[in-house]
């Protein structure tokens, strides 16, 4: 391994030795008449492996996805270009099934390269960034994987643990480019590479004694400046959001603040899976979400599983003995649209990038249509949000019957367990919502059932008090409603992700969304009231000082801190096998798995009737009757059916 990646370190230094001897020699008359070089600068983020405009979880063509269908608008943007450089920002490695199938063939390496790898090399990518999902098969496959790529692989923030280097924090891209006279001008474009520091916590199994992260705004002040006076433009991989709160050490969403920075011509962000420019960051202190910029700084961000293409058009003009930006623009280019629900695709697949992929695709959708067992009962999420939630209950009854045996023998083998599990699938996309019909199922709807493929079972102990204060911390997923008001209120606070909306089974309690949510949407103590009412234990009215062990996810268990109440509790649990494999074996371990398990939470009873709605799939109304208190109230945003419930 040592060898390869000082080959990928050799590639960054011979950069940056040429790049510095490498200026042409023109010399411009006038400033007016001085040749310019124009640039465009493409960025992919996110890719999660959804190479093909396919959805595998619901075996169909989804022409909101797919690296196929970017790759048409890159050659479209390359073509309308004098010169293009192509970066991908990271998360390309993982989050679909067919990422998980290539992770359980034979380890890739030089000679046997991630298909990921391939297309990017055949794509023609002159350099990648990592995102946090890169370590979730553990290091030594991400450094098989990496070991592959001709291109830089650049990670400014982590080292390996004791300080060595991990990936070339930089790379200098020395490129021959066409000025606006047709002359040849050399450019050196610097690009250096951030990650979440999170990494640490979310994979700590994986990555705990191995490696080390730094804060992404303190490791780019300390580089930088150096870095800065060897290019002549200077492009940010960093895979983070952006975030408008003053910064802290650590901040996971920190491109914001990246830019403040001195130095950067453009900022690749990523990570949020949203697109910038765009309105959702409208009205943020430090962002032009209109024109692209943050702090003043170009930037974009491509949306998620290959929906957009970012683009950067940098005008360059000579200055002194170097090249800066004299203006900029930045835009995201979908991959489709959606128009009144409908999706309309606007960028074909690439022929050579479907042919490549091909094989590897079509068995990973032989391999998800295997049978693992079978249900008694349709499993969906279209009224997850109103408490009625067969797939939730499910895991969570899995993961207890995965976790039982393990702890008998423990310390903690008296102690009543529970589980935890929160909404995956919960209309994240119009698509992402779980219906699986009664009878045999396959893998491909299990891995429906839990999606996050790469968490581990990892169990928590934890008291009745702090049991409280994590429901507490989860109930901020609504907002709050007036009973008074008679018009139909939003229920679901959109800017919490619904995977932090945990269920713990085993227990029984009331949501209470007419009182205000005692932490707020960063996760601080609030209010001082209580939404968590009548949570019980085997009918009595739980002991605040009681013991339990829930049985969660690593990603949990590891950011625990996040809730202030669970940051001291003790893991007792690491189990070897991931939380999605749990629920495949609870199917496998018996004919037929029951489709119905108890609900733990209800609504509270709010006095007077009060409306509230929530966007579900647009087969909803093929299951609404029968649910009591739910109605359809029309189309919702975009692709979304609106569903109405009444509180009472
Ligand atoms: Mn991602
Ligand atoms: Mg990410």
């Amino acid at each position: 391994m040592a060898t390869k990646l000082s080959r990928r370190t050799v590639l960054g230094t011979a950069g940056a030795l040429a790049g510095s001897t490498a200026l042409g020699l023109t010399t411009a008359s006038g400033e007016g008449e001085a040749p310019r070089i124009e640039l465009r600068l493409l960025e992919t983020s996110d890719l999660h492996m959804f190479v093909l405009d396919w959805d595998y979880y619901h075996a169909k063509l989804d022409p909101t996805v797919g690296f196929s269908n970017v790759a048409t608008l890159i050659r479209k943007a390359r073509s309308e270009a004098a010169n293009t450089l192509l970066f991908d920002n990271g998360d390309f490695l993982q989050g679909n099934p067919l990422a998980d199938y290539v992770a359980h063939q034979p380890a890739p390496s030089a000679a046997n390269i991630h298909p990921i790898i391939a297309l990017m090399t055949d794509l023609g990518y002159d350099a990648i960034g990592l995102g946090n999902h890169e370590f979730n098969y553990g290091l030594e496959f991400l450094e098989n994987t990496l070991a592959g790529a001709p291109f830089p692989v650049v990670c400014a923030n982590v080292a390996r643990a004791g300080g060595a280097p991990f990936l070339p924090p930089h790379a200098i891209l020395t490129r021959t480019l066409k000025d606006t006279a047709g002359s040849e001008q050399q450019l050196r474009i610097g690009v250096i590479g951030f990650v979440p520091p999170q990494i640490m916590m979310w994979d700590k199994a994986r990555l705990d004694g191995k490696l080390e992260t730094s804060d992404i705004v303190l490791a780019a002040k300390k580089l930088v400046p150096e870095l800065r006076a060897k290019c002549d433009v200077l492009v940010a991989l960093c895979h983070a959001g952006i975030n408008a709160d003053p910064w802290v050490e650590g901040m996971e969403n920190a491109a914001l603040h990246l830019a403040a920075v001195p130095g950067f011509d453009l900022i690749l962000t990523g990570h949020s899976h949203r697109v910038f420019p765009g309105p959702k960051y409208a009205g943020r202190e430090g962002v032009d979400a209109v024109a692209g910029r943050l702090n003043g700084v170009p930037a974009i961000m491509p949306g998620f599983w290959g929906s957009h293409l970012g683009l950067a058009d940098l005008t360059l003009k000579r200055d002194g003995d170097r090249w800066s930006v004299e203006k900029a623009s930045v835009e995201t280019r979908p991959i489709y649209k959606r128009d009144q629900g409908k999706v309309e695709p606007l960028a074909a697949r690439d022929a050579a990038v479907a042919a490549r992929i091909m094989s590897a695709h079509d068995a990973t959708v032989a391999w998800v249509e295997e049978p693992v067992g079978s249900t008694d009962g349709p499993l969906h999420s279209y009224f997850c949000w109103a408490g009625f939630d067969p797939p939730t209950a499910l895991v969570n009854a899995a993961q207890t019957w995965y976790a039982r045996p393990l702890l008998a023998g423990t310390p903690f083998a008296g102690l009543p367990l529970l589980s935890s599990s929160s909404l995956f699938r919960a209309g994240y996309t119009p698509d992402s919502f779980i219906d699986i019909a009664p009878g045999k199922t396959s893998l491909r709807q299990v891995a429906d059932l839990y999606i996050y493929s790469s968490n581990a079972v990892t169990a928590l102990k934890v008291t009745g008090a702090q049991i409280h204060e994590w429901l507490e911390y989860s109930a901020r997923a609504f907002n709050t409603i007036d009973p008074a008001q008679t018009a139909p209120q939003a229920l679901v606070d959109k800017r919490i992700p619904s995977y932090n909306f945990d269920i713990i089974s085993g227990l029984e309690y009331r949501i209470d969304v007419t009182r205000p949510a005692r932490y707020d949407g960063k996760g601080q103590l609030s209010a001082q009231n209580r939404r968590i009412l009548d949570l019980r234990f085997e009918g009595a009215p739980i002991d605040p000082a009681r013991e339990f062990v829930v049985v969660t996810n690593n990603h949990r268990a590891d950011s625990r801190g996040s809730i202030a109440a669970l940051a001291a509790c003790p893991i007792v649990l690491r189990a070897p096998d991931t939380n999605q494999d749990a629920v495949v074996r609870y199917f496998k371990s018996q004919p037929t798995v029951a489709a119905q398990h108890a609900f733990p939470w209800s609504f509270a009873q709010t006095g007077r009737p009060a409306t509230v709605y929530f966007d579900s799939g647009m087969a909803a109304p093929d299951h609404i009757a029968g649910r009591p208190g739910l109605a359809l109230l029309g189309p919702g945003e975009p692709g979304y059916t609106r569903i109405g419930l009444t509180l009472a």
